[in-house]
């Protein structure tokens, strides 16, 4: 198809100082969880990318030394000349099809516990490392550390150019060192490095001028700088000071990559911040500066990405999750094929995984991370091997993903669903209190499998074992989900069932979403960590009923602090007016009252509650899957070659793991038998 006129003005080359961007899509640096330690993984992932059209694909923080060590999350590297091959590798693949390459050079600062290298931190003055709890300071820079400071940055963007990257940055947010430079609060030095705004500038506009005057013939210079200052709250944006700093450096660098003060907004879940948020922070930058601005804001609609661009707020649509969830995003929005776009559905799930110390991976996008190890690719599948016919039961997340990439590779599928509407699991949970964007998962999948041919869905339509042993396929495939326990056994002690959880006043959250009715007061009791029972607590206290917080963790839902959701959570629900009990364990109910455990002291206490909602673990629907593996002769006789279980139905996880399994599934069927290990491993040849 022909790109609509209207999309033009993304695909019009821009000029970054010495080099030009083919369009105007933007990846800016995110992380990866690969880092230097991967760098052939890191190569395949960026390359994929550039081959779906982004005009600039970027680095994630690439330390300029060792004293500035993020262990134990992956980040890259530009320490030594060793570094430059693997850096080059990359840059190659992202200039093979046209595309420019940044490196986004690091110094983190204060923040580093530097726990690999064992090396001190350098920062303004000695502090406790911020955003991490590791019980060491760094030391405060004197003006010879400065001196070094500015000769590892340029060393460091000497090797960039070398491994041949067309953009080079400054990296000046996210607190790290040079952010506190800037910072009014945080730099309390007395030299010329501190104090007034003009020598809190010094160092930043230093690095400028040296990465211009040693790379600036052949790279663009960029400066990753933050809109607002600290003091930004709900509803209130502080920019004075950032205001006037861009004035000072308005345009010594050839490029504004702008972000804003809090990560947690910047990089927001869809819980709490939907797209193009970061505008009324972001707007005033081009006002100020002649030099190109990128900008993100979770952009996914091809509208919105015209619109920054017309309204004069962005020259370059930046992206980071839009572009893991769909590396093709532009070369689709360049063919008008709109529907084929995978929108991010901001879980979080890239960045929580990340934040692991892993690889990410996406829910939208199961290849993310794979197309090195297992030669996934995000647009291409390999053709079916057979003429095979397959059955998938079950259209959750993992059977409509199997669905959608079997029918991709050309097998007739049949896809039954016992619902009446697909997605599972999805369907139910994106009508939770800020999940809505989640249906996303259901809505890419079914526009595809609707314009499949070879692929047919059956809503309504619970299967039984004699059912599928009466029909002719050839390979059965069941997707059954998962349901919720209801017992409230915990995750640390034998599955045994805590007393008096037969009452019917305990729920799950299967009864919650299918309506039940709950009355007050509740405890809501959390094993599970993650977001159920933060938003079902949500639910029950925007329904007026009085609700306490029971979980063995230190925090509501524990685990959401790898998406960034967790102080948010906690903020929301304790403004609400939840009551909070860390560190218990429920031990009984009675009908009128819980009994709760300290997990440290063994001691207990009753709460007063007229109802339980128990968010502990999931338990697979795998009885039709068990009752067909059960009777090999009755497979046999109806033609059924092999039986197979995917997603929550063989071991229940987030939703990510569902698609992948259905991905997998799919990628495998009628695949040689690849042995013990699926992938290829990459890691230090000796
Ligand atoms: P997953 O996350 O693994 O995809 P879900 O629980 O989201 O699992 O989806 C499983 C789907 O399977 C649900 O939509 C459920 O209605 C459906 N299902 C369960 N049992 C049957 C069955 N016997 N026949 C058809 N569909 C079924
Ligand atoms: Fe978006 Fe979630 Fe994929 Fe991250 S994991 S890119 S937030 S869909």
């Amino acid at each position: 198809m022909k790109r609509d006129p209207i999309f033009d003005i993304l695909f019009e080359p821009v000029k970054i100082g010495p080099v030009t961007a083919k369009n105007r899509f933007y990846q800016v640096p995110h992380c990866t969880g690969m880092g230097y330690m991967m760098p052939k993984t890191l190569a395949a992932m960026r390359e994929v990318k550039a081959e779906g059209g982004w005009g600039v694909v970027c680095t994630e923080y690439c330390s300029i030394h060792a004293t500035s060590d993020d262990t134990p999350f992956p980040y890259a590297t530009l320490w030594d000349n060793e570094d430059i091959k693997a850096q080059a590798l990359m840059a190659d693949k992202i200039h093979g099809y046209g595309a420019l390459a940044g490196v986004q050079l690091w110094y983190g600062g204060g923040h580093m516990p530097n726990l690999l290298t064992r090396e001190i931190s350098l920062d303004t003055a000695s502090s406790m490392s911020r955003g991490r709890i590791d019980p060491v300071q760094s030391q405060a820079m004197d003006k010879a550390d400065i001196r070094r400071l500015r000769r590892w940055h340029r060393d460091a963007a000497l090797r960039a150019m070398q491994a041949g990257f067309d953009i080079v940055y400054v990296y000046a947010t996210h607190d790290y060192l040079l952010s506190n430079f800037l910072s009014r609060e945080w730099n309390q030095r007395i030299d010329e490095y501190g104090g007034s705004l003009e020598n809190r500038v010094r160092l930043v506009r230093e690095l400028i001028e040296d990465t211009k005057e040693a790379v600036g013939h052949r790279c663009a210079v960029a400066v990753r700088f933050s809109a607002d200052g600290a003091g930004s709250a709900n509803g209130t944006i502080d920019n004075a000071e950032q205001r006037d700093m861009l004035e000072m450096l308005t345009d010594l660098p050839d490029l504004w990559d702008i972000n804003i003060t809090d990560y947690s907004r910047e990089m927001g879940s869809s819980r709490y911040v939907k797209e193009a948020a970061l505008e009324a922070y972001v707007s005033y930058v081009k006002k100020i500066t002649g030099k190109p601005v990128a900008g993100v804001g979770r952009f996914t609609s091809p509208d919105t990405m015209v619109m920054q661009v017309k309204k004069g707020i962005l020259d370059f649509v930046g992206a980071a999750r839009p572009s893991i969830a769909d590396p093709f995003l532009p070369q689709k929005i360049e063919k008008g094929c709109f529907e084929d776009i995978r929108e991010c559905i901001g879980c979080n799930i890239c960045y929580a995984y990340d934040a692991r110390g892993v690889p990410i991976r996406c829910t939208q996008n199961p290849t993310m991370g794979e197309e090195w190890r297992r030669g996934w690719h995000p647009e291409k599948i390999p053709e079916k091997q057979s003429d095979d016919t397959i059955l998938v039961v079950g259209a959750g997340p993992a059977g409509m993903e199997a669905a959608r990439a079997l029918g991709q590779r050309g097998y007739r599928v049949t896809l039954t669903e016992a619902a009446m509407e697909p997605g599972g699991r999805v369907a139910l949970e994106s009508h939770l209190p800020g999940l809505a964007e989640w249906r996303r998962v259901i809505e890419y999948r079914d526009q595809q499998i609707e314009r499949m041919p070879n692929v047919e869905m059956y809503l309504n339509s619970r299967l039984t074992a004699k059912h599928i042993l009466s029909f002719d396929f050839d390979r059965v495939v069941i997707a059954t989900g998962s349901h919720w326990r209801r017992d409230g056994a915990i995750r640390w002690s034998p599955p045994l069932p805590v007393s008096g959880f037969d009452n019917e006043q305990v729920f799950t959250p299967d009864d919650i979403m299918a309506g039940a009715d709950v009355s007050g007061p509740v405890a809501l009791f959390d094993d599970d960590y993650y977001y159920m029972g933060a938003v079902l607590a949500e639910k029950m206290m925007t329904a007026g009923l009085k609700v306490s917080y029971i979980t063995t963790e230190a925090m509501i839902g524990a685990w959401s602090r790898y998406t960034e959701e967790q102080e948010r959570t906690q903020t929301r629900l304790l403004n609400l007016g939840i009551n909070l009990f860390t560190g218990k364990t429920v031990t009984g109910f009675d009908g009128d009252s819980v009994e709760l455990t300290c997990v440290y002291t063994e001691k207990t206490l009753r709460l007063s509650t007229s109802s339980i909602i128990t968010v502990t673990s999931r338990q697979p629907n795998d009885a039709l899957y068990r009752q067909l593996c059960s009777d090999p002769e009755a497979l046999n006789k109806s033609g059924i070659k092999s039986v197979d279980r995917i997603g929550d139905c063989r071991a229940p996880g987030i939703i990510a793991a569902a698609v992948y399994a259905g991905h997998r599934l799919a990628r495998e069927m009628d695949a040689p038998d690849s042995g013990d290990l699926s992938f290829r491993r990459e890691r230090v040849t000796v």
